[in-house]
């Protein structure tokens, strides 16, 4: 896999070099040569060779008129926080990458959190890509970049990562989500979640596994939050029971929209259940009890 491979080829030069660039664009929008070579202490010869590989990989990107400048890319980003889950021992091995979804890039991972003392533990690196598609858009027309447009990637994918550990760790473990474990820059580790998700699995016991997602989307609103992107996509089912992941955009119930994104969460799960396994359930019902009204 294209991360890991990376991941693995480079040391801890090119690396600095990464940091260098991502300081640097605090300031710059494309960060100048001379400024890395002030950052790395490097050559410009040195820094030419190194930056060419980081180019290639697409972990960073030049733009060569008026000046020579450098941004880091997603790879580059994604580089930097395994590096930092590696150096604080919460990620010790990346595997394959194990889902896709419209914001994110999600890899299996090993986390040894207490070596020689406890299994080691399977988890997930959830690296966000919100804005990207905007991103690259703005690139086309790199001439009439803005700061905040040049930086509304990383900062759509920082803040989106950030709120959605802030809420695991809020409501782990009354809720049934993976057990959150790390974040950095726009990543999460957490637990993997074993099974699979609703909508590729043929459920036994129906009745017994929608009744504990409705149990838990009460749990959730007690604590006065709602997914907002529920639905059986982001349900997980095992023997042990449900899980629910992907939470950047959830809400609290002082959002405008709450009432209307309760019932569509809550309408998204009945409409599955209804669809594929026959079992009729009132919405009205339903929401009354989640929210006690
Ligand atoms: P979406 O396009 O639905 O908004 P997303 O980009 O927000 O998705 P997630 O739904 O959180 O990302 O994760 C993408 C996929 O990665 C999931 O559908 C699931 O298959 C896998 N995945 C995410 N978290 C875990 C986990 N903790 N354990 C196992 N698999 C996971
Ligand atoms: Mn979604
Ligand atoms: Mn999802
Ligand atoms: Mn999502």
């Amino acid at each position: 896999d294209q991360t890991v491979k990376i991941f693995k080829e480079l040391d801890s030069r090119d690396i600095r070099i990464l940091m260098g660039i991502e300081a640097g664009m605090q300031r710059h929008e494309w960060v100048p040569v001379e400024e890395l070579m002030k950052f790395t202490g490097f050559t410009y010869e040195k820094l030419q060779f190194k930056l060419g590989k980081l180019m290639k990989n697409d972990l960073v990107l030049i733009r060569s008129a008026p000046y020579e400048g450098y941004q880091i890319y997603f790879p580059g980003y994604d580089v930097l926080a395994i590096n930092t889950f590696v150096k604080r021992n919460t990620v010790s091995a990346i595997g394959d990458e194990i889902g896709v979804g419209k914001e994110s890039i999600v890899h299996e991972a090993i986390s040894e959190p207490d070596i020689g003392i406890g299994d080691p533990l399977s988890v997930v690196i959830k690296f966000h890509r919100q804005g990207m598609t905007s991103f690259k858009q703005v690139k086309r027309t790199r001439e009439h970049l803005v700061d905040k447009e040049h930086f509304s990637w990383i900062y759509a994918a920082r803040l989106a990562a950030q709120r959605e550990y802030d809420v695991m760790q809020k409501i782990y473990p009354d809720v049934s989500v993976p057990r959150p474990i790390d974040h950095n820059r726009h990543a999460i580790v957490m637990e993997l979640i074993e099974g699979n998700s609703l909508n590729k699995t043929k459920l036994l016991d129906p009745q017994y596994f929608l009744d504990e997602i409705l149990e838990q989307i009460k749990t959730l609103y007690s604590f006065g939050i709602i997914h907002a992107d529920l639905s059986e996509y982001n349900i997980f089912v095992n023997p042990k029971g449900v899980k629910i992941i992907d939470w950047p955009q959830y809400v609290t119930q002082d959002h405008p929209h709450a009432d209307e994104l309760l019932e569509r969460d809550v309408n998204n799960v009945l409409n599955h259940f209804s669809r594929k396994y026959k079992i009729r359930r009132s919405s009205k019902s339903a929401i009354e009890d989640i929210c006690g009204c």
